[in-house]
């Protein structure tokens, strides 16, 4: 039986959505998370969680190709199991799943089953039920963009990507972000042959312009085919395979899977945000202010459904100081979107904190100094296979303030949450000179660039 009123209400029991009402409810709040499907939402069921096996899986069967160079002789050459890798990460996801139920329970949150749509700003309903809360968050995520072309249903996105049963043998990936490269990766790297179709001319292009070009140069060197300046304008079936039709008319072919990953758009179909008076962008991302309330009093939203930096971490962080805000007596807590780090999980993988090269020179002209490496990583000192390491650093002023932070290379992924604390902190190209390398790592190159 549905409790009818509570303190709040997470509308989303995903990644934003459990953290903010769990928060709530350590401070003694009554706390409901609306969730019509799979605890742990996009991050758990089809995004970070799942990928990052994936993205597991590939490490392990690079190192198995270089096993021979490091004196293995039994290793490599066996081939890979999707099937069997898909069982034990559905596997991991559904303990994960688990997990997240039971946590509820024991902070005695009510996990509401069903999709929610507003009645008014404060009262909801679910399977015909009413309920209702002093607080509403709006935690509903986002979804794969599918374009609005002829044909684009006979290609999958990322939620597609996971519930793939086998390996396709020949994959188009179209798409320049992160979740394009990633999978692109995924694919090549467990055996698939991969087409990667951009419409400009760069990967990652919101990113510094070192990472995008270096990204490019792995992938390539993986084996995978980068095609520039292809804006996709249609999409056919024949009995050799699927065909993806360019603007300018030429044609690439033929896959057995295709895969769209242009890009996310917020989950609020459905929602009936219209009844609660809650306002929206264009392209209806809720608008939110710096502590995540909306224009409706009482009514918050967080997560990718804000469209501020759609990574879990955010979706958490802000969840959390939202609660801690309403309910912990922090009247000023908040997230400031500053400085967020984050990684790229390709091999090797990107992680890049702060301003771009670009972004900086805007912004403060001749002051921005730049420091850069490139190295071949010592892992590939008797292997065949090698990978580059690019890194940079982006200083500003005489006191040479590190306002940005990138590298592509081996070990990206750990360096750089440590170097992130550095640089919200302020540190300074002197404080970096100043710190002790470790030895052997690539992270020590970050402390001793001249
Ligand atoms: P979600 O986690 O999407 O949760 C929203 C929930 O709301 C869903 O469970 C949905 O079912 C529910 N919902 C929707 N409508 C309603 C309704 N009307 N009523 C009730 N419930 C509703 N981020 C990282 O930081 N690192 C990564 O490595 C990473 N990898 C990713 C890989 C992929 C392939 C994808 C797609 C995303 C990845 N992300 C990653 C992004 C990350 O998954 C999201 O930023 C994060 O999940 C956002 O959390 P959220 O709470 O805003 O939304
Ligand atoms: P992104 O926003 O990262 O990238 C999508 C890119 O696709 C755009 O930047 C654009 O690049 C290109 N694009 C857009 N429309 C079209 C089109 N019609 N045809 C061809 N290309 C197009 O989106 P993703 O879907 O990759 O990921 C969504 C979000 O999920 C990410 O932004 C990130 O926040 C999160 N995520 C995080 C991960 C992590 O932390 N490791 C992993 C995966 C996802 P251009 O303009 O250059 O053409």
């Amino acid at each position: 039986m549905l409790s009818a009123s509570f303190d709040l209400i997470a509308i989303g029991g995903g990644s934003g959505g459990l953290a903010c009402a769990q928060r709530a409810a350590q401070y003694g709040a009554r706390a409901a998370v609306i969730e019509p499907q799979r605890l742990g939402g996009t991050c758990v069921n089809v995004g970070c969680v799942p990928k990052k096996v994936m993205w597991n899986a590939a490490a392990v069967g690079l190192a198995l190709g270089d096993a021979h160079d490091y004196g293995f002789e039994d290793a490599g050459g066996r081939g890979h199991d999707w099937r069997e890798l898909k069982a034990r990460r559905d596997a991991y996801v559904e303990r994960l799943n688990g997990i997240y139920a039971r946590n509820l329970a024991t902070k005695g949150i009510e996990h509401v089953r069903g999709a929610a749509r507003f009645l008014d700003p404060h009262t909801l309903e679910v399977n015909g039920e009413r309920i209702s809360a002093r607080h509403v968050v709006i935690a509903t995520g986002g979804v794969p963009v599918v374009p609005d072309l002829p044909g684009a249903q006979l290609g999958i996105t990322s939620d597609g990507f996971f519930a793939l049963a086998e390996r396709p043998r020949r994959v188009a990936v179209v798409g320049s972000g992160y979740i394009a490269c990633e999978l692109a990766g995924a694919f090549r790297e467990l055996g698939s042959e991969v087409e990667l179709f951009v419409r400009k001319d760069r990967l990652l292009g919101h990113f510094d312009t070192m990472l995008g070009d270096g990204l490019a140069r792995e992938l390539r060197a993986l084996g995978i085919e980068i095609h520039e300046r292809v804006i996709p304008a249609a999409a056919r079936e024949h009995a050799a395979g699927k065909v993806l039709v360019a603007q300018d008319g030429r044609e690439f072919g033929d896959f057995d899977c295709l895969l769209w990953a242009i890009g996310r758009a917020p989950n609020v179909a459905g929602l009936r945000l219209d009844r609660a008076g809650v306002a929206c962008d264009a392209a209806g991302h809720v608008l939110t202010d710096d502590y995540q309330d909306t224009n409706v009093p009482g009514v918050h939203a967080i997560g990718d459904v804000t469209g501020r930096a759609a990574l879990t971490p955010v979706a958490i962080a802000a969840g959390r100081r939202l609660a801690d805000r309403l309910f912990g007596g922090q009247s000023q807590r908040r997230l400031e979107y500053r400085d967020i780090p984050t990684v790229v999980f390709t091999h090797p993988p990107i992680g890049t904190v702060g301003a771009t090269e670009a972004q900086a020179r805007a912004a403060h002209g001749d002051a921005v100094k730049i420091y850069k490496a490139e190295f071949t990583p010592m892992y590939h000192a008797v292997t065949a296979r090698k990978t580059r390491t690019d890194m940079k650093l982006v200083c500003v002023g005489a006191e040479e303030r590190i306002v940005g932070l990138h590298v592509i290379g081996h070990g990206a992924d750990e360096m750089l949450q440590g170097f992130a604390v550095a640089v919200r902190m302020g540190a300074t190209k002197r404080d970096f000179d100043d710190t002790v390398a470790i030895h052997p790592t690539s992270a020590e190159e970050f402390v001793t660039m001249r």
